[in-house]
C-alpha cells in the first residue's frame, strides 16, 4: 500500500517523496531519517498539497510489520540486496549492498500512484549518491512527464558533481523549506492556501512521519548550525546561521508524536542541543520532565561536553535520556587546537563526573574518537581509547569522512590514495580514503577490541 493523502481534492498538484536506497558496504538504521525531506513535506501539505511518500529504506510493511531485524530504541536493519560493487572501489576486499526495498517493489508502488506533478529526491551522505541516481532513472522511466528535484546534503555539498551526472531536473542545493515549497510552486503554477511559514519560523508544520508505514522514533530538530567551526565538520557550511526554535515548540512537538502516535524514542539531530542551556536545552527537559511522558531520549548526534554542568546531567536524566553521545573526537588534547577548540581535558573529567554522578550507566555513555583523520597516528587513538574508558565511558570510533568544504578537506585530498575530488564514492568512511595504505584489518579489528 502507498503512502498518499487522500483527503485533497484531485486538481490540487501532487508531490512525490522519495528517500532513495542507500548502497554501501555497510548500513544500518541508527535514528536515520530524512528529515529535511520529511519537512519539506509538512510545509508542502501545510500549505495544501497532495503529498505521497516511498521511503526506499522503509524496514516495516504496510501492516507496520517489520521487515528485518529490529534493534534497541527503535533503531533497526534494513533489508539489503548484495550488488557489484562499484568498479572504482575494486580494491576494496568486502561484499557491497543495496539497503531497502527490491527494485520492483519500487516499480509497483511508483505504478500505483498518479503521476507526479514534482518528484523531490534526496541524497544525506555524498557518497550515497548512486541509490539516488538509480532512483531517478527509475523514476524518469516510469513518470517521463514529471519534473525531478534533487537535494540533501549531497547536493548541497557536491552541486556541481550532482549536476552533471544526477539526471535531476533541477538540484537544490542547502535550500529551506520555504525556499524548496517556493520553487515547487512555481514548477506546478500552485500558488498553495496562502500558508507560509513567514512569521513562524521556530514553529513550522511537523515532519510527515505520519505518511510512513510506521514510526519506531520521531527524530526532533530544535534547532540548526553551530557557533563552532570544526575542520572536519560540515555543520558550519550546510548551516551557516545558528537558529533556534522555542522550547515550548519543541516540547510540544514531543507530546504530540507521543500522545498522538504512540511514539516512544525520540531522536535529537541537532549539532549544538546544548549551548546557552539556560534558555535552550533546559527549559526543554524541565518541559519534558513536566509532562511525565514514557520517552526516551536519544543524542546519536554528539553533545558538546562543555556545557554538561551538573544541573544539565542531572535533567537530561530526569527526562530519560537512555542514549548520550560525546563529541570527544581525541583525548590527545595537547594535539587538538589544529582540528577544534570545543573541549580540554578538565572539562571531559569534569562532564564525564556530572553524567555518572547524576546516575548515568556506562551503556547509556559514549564519546566519539575520530577514526582514520589523515596522518593520524593510531598510538594515539589508542591512548584516547584508554582515557575515555578510564571514565567510565564507552569509546565509540567514528570513522572519518573526508567532506568537501571544510577545513580539513584539502589536508584529506592529500593525504588519500583515491582523487576524492573526483568521485564522492571515495568518501565512503568505510574505505579509510584519507590514508595512502589503508589499515590492516588487523589493526581495525584490535581497535575495535579495545574499544569494547
Ligand atoms: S563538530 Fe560539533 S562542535 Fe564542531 S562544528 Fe560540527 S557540530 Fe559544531
Amino acid at each position: 500500500m502507498i503512502n498518499t493523502r487522500a483527503d485533497k481534492p484531485q486538481d490540487v498538484p501532487h508531490i512525490l517523496l522519495i528517500n532513495p536506497w542507500i548502497d554501501d558496504f555497510a548500513a544500518y538504521d541508527f535514528w536515520a531519517k530524512p528529515l529535511g525531506l520529511l519537512s519539506i513535506g509538512g510545509t508542502l501539505r501545510g500549505r495544501g498539497y497532495r503529498i505521497s511518500y516511498i521511503d526506499c529504506l522503509e524496514r516495516f510493511d504496510s501492516r507496520g510489520r517489520a521487515v528485518a531485524r529490529v534493534g534497541r530504541f527503535g533503531t533497526g536493519a534494513y533489508r539489503k540486496t548484495v550488488i557489484e560493487k562499484p568498479r572504482k572501489l575494486h580494491d576494496v576486499p568486502r561484499r557491497y549492498s543495496r539497503y531497502g526495498i527490491d527494485e520492483d517493489g519500487f516499480r509497483r508502488r511508483l505504478t500505483d500512484l498518479p503521476a507526479p506533478d514534482a518528484i523531490l529526491v534526496t541524497a544525506l551522505m555524498t557518497y550515497w549518491y548512486p541509490g539516488a541516481f538509480a532512483v531517478i532513472r527509475t523514476v524518469r522511466d516510469v513518470f517521463p512527464s514529471s519534473p525531478v528535484l534533487l537535494g540533501g546534503i549531497y547536493a548541497t555539498l557536491c552541486s556541481g558533481h550532482a549536476r552533471k551526472y544526477a539526471g535531476a531536473d533541477r538540484v537544490l542545493r542547502g535550500r529551506t523549506e520555504d525556499e524548496v515549497a517556493a520553487v515547487v510552486d512555481e514548477i506546478t503554477g500552485f500558488s498553495g492556501n496562502g500558508r507560509s511559514l513567514a512569521g513562524a519560523p521556530d514553529n513550522p508544520p511537523y515532519p510527515c512521519f505520519d505518511l510512513q508505514n510506521a514510526t519506531p522514533y520521531v527524530p526532533i530538530l530544535t534547532g540548526r548550525g553551530c557557533p563552532y567551526r570544526c575542520a572536519y565538520c560540515a555543520s558550519p557550511y550546510l548551516n551557516p546561521t545558528h537558529t533556534r526554535r522555542s522550547p515550548v515548540h519543541v516540547v510540544e512537538e514531543i507530546r504530540y508524536w507521543h500522545k498522538r502516535y504512540g511514539v516512544v524514542d525520540f531522536a535529537f539531530y541537532d549539532d549544538a542541543l546544548l549551548i546557552d542551556a539556560d534558555n535552550h536545552i533546559l527549559p526543554i527537559l524541565e518541559g519534558v520532565i513536566h509532562l511525565s511522558l514514557d520517552v526516551r531520549l536519544h543524542t546519536p548526534n554528539a553533545l558538546h561536553i562543555r556545557p554538561l554542568s551538573r544541573e544539565v546531567a542531572e535533567l537530561l536524566h530526569r527526562a530519560r535520556f537512555k542514549t548520550v553521545r560525546l563529541g570527544l573526537e581525541t583525548a590527545c588534547f595537547e594535539q587538538r587546537a589544529v582540528l577544534d577548540q570545543k573541549v580540554g581535558p578538565a572539562e571531559f573529567e569534569r562532564a564525564a563526573q556530572n553524567l555518572k554522578k547524576a546516575g548515568f550507566t556506562f551503556d547509556e555513555l559514549g564519546a566519539y574518537l575520530l577514526f582514520g583523520l589523515p596522518g593520524q597516528d593510531i598510538g594515539e587513538l589508542e591512548a584516547s581509547t584508554m582515557v575515555v574508558k578510564a571514565r567510565g565511558i564507552r569509546p565509540i570510533l567514528a570513522q572519518y569522512s573526508p567532506i568537501p568544504h571544510t577545513d580539513l578537506w584539502e589536508e584529506s585530498v592529500k593525504a588519500s590514495r583515491y582523487d576524492l575530488e573526483a568521485d564522492p564514492l571515495f568518501h565512503n568512511n568505510s574505505i579509510f580514503p584519507c590514508q595512502k595504505t589503508p589499515f590492516s584489518w588487523e589493526t581495525v579489528s584490535r581497535l575495535k577490541a579495545l574499544a569494547q
